[in-house]
């Protein structure tokens, strides 16, 4: 069989469908949207972005920055349609979702080696297939791994944050600026009153109900706001009400006592995501407790907070770090759904079981990435962790083995420099040897 099978276009799965199009091997994508949704895709486009439509930081020497770097050197799709739909976000990527999500819709649409399928799979396919159905995966396929890995998949839970229509924003209770100093969020400040009885009536608001678990299990980088409430009254901030770096100039360039940050959501900046506001209370309450903040009193709200069950598998169990299950050498998984936690880390993963499946049908070994690139560093981790305490990971410099001569450099900055450095000085040549042929296909530019 000269073809593979995509299951699931999402960040993942689209990215792998490219890379394996563009090495000249035909694809079918299967998506089940619009057929059948998911609790968090609105839309029936690919590489829909369910919560934040941040991609992370994109600038200097962070690990998401690092991470990019190196996924442009495998041109990556996800990358280049965010680049189409980039919005002013200080040094983070920021899209807006539509934009995004359409390029990358219309880039897979009009690939002459793409056929996209919209349907569901309930069944693990025969032959070459990548599976990268996410978070989300649809019950009878998750079933279907279950079975297959004999292995539990595990869940915990991720939440989404709200968005509200800029025009409803009460500017004379809000201003423009950033920790870095540009004009890109709207920070909404609080002063130690109203950041009380916010705080109070937060504390006492009602949840939605938690259906099918008794004990929910968070992901530490994505807790809903009243979860880090819990945890003391001045949590929320040194978490996502922190007034850190931030001047007010209604009140003569002083530091507000706590602030809301919101994050232009769409290039026409008529939507605004609460930053870091993710929550599983009951809409109602949304309303009435985010009214309480000055700005917001008038706001209107675009979508509210959800909060969804996470899939993901006992990767270190069943999974090689070239992608490919141990149980198949045809089969290798992507996305969320292997531990990678993240848009842009999703999309990684999709780059390289793209790649490994285009060899595979062309007859070549799988290759792994070596361990001092974020890609390399981060599938070793997925596929080496402790399985009994295994969580989703991000990009991060913790999952590198530093050598000892960039240990010993004091300064923090440039010790990550020298990191970012090596990793890409690794990569370039790899990314080289892998690089697609010169009449393959190109995102088209606006
Ligand atoms: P997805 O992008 O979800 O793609 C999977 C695709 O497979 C979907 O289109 C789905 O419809 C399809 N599918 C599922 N089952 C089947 C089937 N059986 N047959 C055919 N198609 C199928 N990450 C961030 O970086 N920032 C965030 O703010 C963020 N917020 C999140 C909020 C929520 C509620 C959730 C659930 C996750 C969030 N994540 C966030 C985590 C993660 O990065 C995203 O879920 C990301 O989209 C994962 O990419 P993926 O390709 O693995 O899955």
């Amino acid at each position: 069989n000269n073809r593979v099978i995509v299951v699931g276009g999402g960040l993942a799965g689209s990215e792998a469908a490219w890379q394996i199009a563009q090495r000249g091997i035909p694809v079918d994508l299967y998506e089940m949207r619009p057929l059948v949704k998911t609790p968090a895709h609105i839309t029936d486009r690919l590489a829909e972005l369910v919560c934040s439509n941040s991609l992370g930081g994109d600038q200097g020497t962070s690990p998401a920055a690092t991470l990019k770097a190196e996924m442009r050197l495998f041109s990556s799709l996800i990358l280049q349609a965010a680049e189409k739909a980039r919005v002013d976000a200080g040094s983070a990527l920021a899209v807006d979702r539509d934009i995004f999500s359409e390029a990358v819709t219309e880039a897979i649409l009009g690939h002459p080696g793409i056929t996209v399928h919209r349907d569901v799979v309930e069944t693990i396919p025969e032959g070459p297939t990548v599976i990268a159905t996410g978070p989300l995966t649809h019950e009878a396929l998750s079933l279907a791994l279950q079975d297959f890995f004999a292995t539990d998949a595990l869940s915990f839970f991720d939440a989404a944050a709200p968005i509200v229509f800029g025009d409803s924003i009460d500017m004379n209770y809000a201003f423009y600026g950033s920790r870095e100093g540009t004009d890109d969020y709207i920070n909404c400040p609080l002063t130690k009153a109203e950041y009380e009885a916010f705080y109070e009536s937060l504390m006492a608001a009602e949840q939605h109900e938690r259906h099918d678990f008794e004990e929910a299990r968070f992901f530490e980088g994505c807790l809903p706001i009243e979860e880090i409430a819990r945890r003391g009254p001045k949590t929320l901030l040194f978490g996502p009400m922190k007034p850190i770096g931030l001047k007010n100039p209604l009140e003569g360039g002083r530091r507000p006592y706590a602030v809301v940050q919101l994050r232009r959501d769409n290039a026409a900046g008529s939507l605004w995501s609460l930053v870091g506001f993710q929550t599983n209370l009951r809409w109602g309450e949304q309303k009435r407790i985010l009214s309480m903040i000055p700005a917001l009193r008038q706001a209107e709200f675009a979508r509210y907070g959800v909060m969804h069950r996470n899939t993901y598998l006992k990767s270190p169990k069943i999974l090689e770090p070239s992608l490919n299950t141990r149980k198949r050498a045809d089969l290798w998984l992507a996305g969320q759904m292997i531990g990678v936690e993240g848009y842009v880390e999703s999309a990684a993963s999709g780059i390289l079981a793209g790649i490994n499946a285009a060899r595979y049908v062309k007859g070549l070994d799988p290759v792994v990435l070596p361990r001092e690139t974020m890609m390399g560093a981060l599938f070793y981790y997925v596929t080496h962790a402790d399985p009994d305490t295994f969580q989703p990971m991000n990009a991060t410099f913790g999952l590198f083995e530093v050598p000892e001569e960039i240990r010993a450099v004091k300064d923090k900055k440039e010790r990550r420099e020298r990191l970012k450095a090596r990793s890409l000085a690794v990569m370039t040549p790899i990314a080289e040897s892998l690089s697609v042929e010169p009449e393959a296909h190109h995102v088209q530019s606006q």
